[in-house]
């Protein structure tokens, strides 16, 4: 469908032809979308910033009256509980508003200093949208981590292809259809389905960049399919998230912190808390408290359930594969064991004195198992929090804040909170991504948005200069003459 065809469509009221409710599915659909995608792009592009904002506020107020439907959604696809959906909601909400709200500020045409040597030029920079976006999601959060990509891309004048997981598509269309209702206009959210061969088709589709979401191993198959059409990529990969605990740690906060970044959504978090480092002398009384609070979760099919299920039946061999490996080679099993295995369900695990090339320490287990293990000291735990390849959140806690700070500091990781965790998702101010195996690239804040955009310099002469260096008529002493007053002026 053409842009011209699209709004032909809006002005009959075919809302299946305007919105993700005309979703196409399958390698061989990607193409025809990603043409009508480009097709809609200038007419977006040409509402600007303030007609974008009001697109995306009315779509995220339609959001929000309909977030029971969403939640219901969620949790039909993936099984999280109703509050674990309830978040993702709240997070879209707020991450979508600070896009709309900011794009203008961070994109928008700002002059800069010309300098000394170019006083006689105006010079500006703006960000331009790139065309069209293709984004891959992952099915953990079906719709908060599409939507840092999705707000971010379409605030900045962009059109969007979304390929959700193979297990989450409705949540996809659904987004894709309530916008759909609010853009008066064709499309600019589609949405492509199927597994992982969509998703490989999207990336040789000539998009103008890729953004990833999903596993460390998937993205390099995504940078090399992207790599045909020089396609610039985004990569959000998994993680393997430490928390440090200092001494003088409150520890009561700590171990609730802890085990609700490690537990909730069933331990399925890219930044989901996996390996905790605990200084010695408050080990003890922290492990404690970890297990009184893991052991009172409630895991199944019962309405009042903190953890779902695990939702790729695949996984469950994995969890299982690092908790094994951990007991084999000496591990502690403070909570739980091979009972806590109840296929599709997961209990929580905690475990201690875990050896450091464990296959629970060194890769992503992606389930609600915790390692605690002691260190003599918060250098130590720095060393080991830092030796992985994955380099996404982290987390450190101490009374001590500006000890906090200067731990946060040393820490490979692209997001840390201090007394708290996973803060950092919270605040769309803040740009999200990670280093190493966990990708490379930013969504969300600033960074996110000028992610999506490609900077435009443009300079505009004021008047003729005094010296004219950029043409073959100068003087012959020009060159000398410049040289000689940069050299007085930044000579020394
Ligand atoms: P996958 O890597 O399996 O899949 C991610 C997406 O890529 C899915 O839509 C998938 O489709 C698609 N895909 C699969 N193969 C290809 C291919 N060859 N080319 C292009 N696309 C392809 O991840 P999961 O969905 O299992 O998500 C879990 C992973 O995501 C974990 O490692 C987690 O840490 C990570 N993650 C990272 C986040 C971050 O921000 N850094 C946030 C959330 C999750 P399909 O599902 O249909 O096969």
């Amino acid at each position: 469908m053409t842009a011209g065809a699209a709004a032909a469509a809006a002005a009959a009221g075919n809302s299946a032809l305007r919105g993700g409710t005309d979703t196409a599915s399958g390698p061989e659909a990607v193409g025809p979308v990603v043409a009508d995608a480009r097709a809609a792009q200038p007419w977006w592009e040409g509402l600007g910033f303030a007609g974008r904002k009001k697109v995306l506020d009315a779509w995220r107020v339609l959001i929000l009256r309909r977030a029971e439907e969403l939640v219901d959604l969620i949790r039909a696809e993936t099984g999280k509980t109703a509050d674990d959906a309830r978040l993702e909601v709240v997070l879209v909400a707020d991450h979508l508003r600070w896009s709309a709200a900011h794009a203008a500020r961070v994109l928008g045409r700002r002059r800069v200093r010309s300098g000394l040597l170019m006083f006689n030029q105006s010079a500006t920079v703006e960000y331009r949208p790139l065309g069209v976006v293709g984004v891959i999601g992952p099915w953990n959060y079906p719709a908060f981590i599409p939507i840092g990509p999705v707000a971010a891309a379409l605030a900045a004048g962009n059109t969007v292809v979304l390929k959700p997981s193979e297990l989450t598509p409705g949540v996809g269309r659904w987004l894709a259809d309530t916008l759909a209702e609010a853009v008066p206009g064709p499309a600019v959210l589609r949405v492509v389905t199927g597994g992982g061969q969509t998703g490989a088709a999207l990336c040789r589709a000539a998009v103008d960049k890729i953004s990833f979401t999903g596993s460390s191993a998937t993205g390099r198959r995504v940078m090399a399919a992207c790599a045909q059409n020089l396609t610039p990529v985004v990569i959000e990969g998994g993680g393997k998230d430490a928390m440090i605990v200092a001494a003088d740690a409150d520890l009561d906060a700590a171990a609730d912190a802890a085990v609700w970044a490690a537990m909730s959504n069933a331990g399925q978090t890219c930044v989901g808390l996996e390996r905790v480092y605990v200084v010695a002398e408050v080990a003890d009384g922290f492990l404690r408290l970890v297990g009184d609070r893991a052991g009172a979760l409630r895991t199944g099919e019962r309405p009042d359930a903190d953890l779902g299920p695990i939702v790729l039946p695949r996984q469950i061999e994995v969890i299982r594969a690092h908790v094994q490996d951990a007991v084999a080679r000496g591990a502690r099993l403070v909570l739980g064991g091979p009972e806590s295995f109840a296929p599709p369900h997961v209990a929580p695990i905690v475990l201690a004195d875990v050896p450091e090339d464990s296959i629970a320490l060194t890769e992503e287990t992606f389930g609600p198992v915790l390692v605690v293990n002691r260190v003599a000291s918060v250098d130590e735990a720095v060393a080991r929090a830092n030796a992985v390849s994955y380099g996404l959140g982290a987390s450190v806690y101490t009374r001590d804040r500006a000890q906090g700070r200067s731990i946060a500091g040393r820490l490979r990781a692209g997001m840390v909170s201090v007394n708290a965790v996973i803060a950092f998702a919270g605040i769309p101010a803040l740009p999200f991504g990670g280093v190493g195996d966990s990708g490379f690239g930013r969504v969300h804040g600033p960074d996110g948005l000028r992610e999506f955009s490609r900077s435009q310099a443009v300079t505009s002469q004021r008047f003729r200069p005094f010296m004219q260096p950029n043409s073959f008529a100068r003087d012959p002493g020009t060159m000398r003459a410049l040289l000689r007053m940069v050299r007085a002026l930044y000579g020394r």
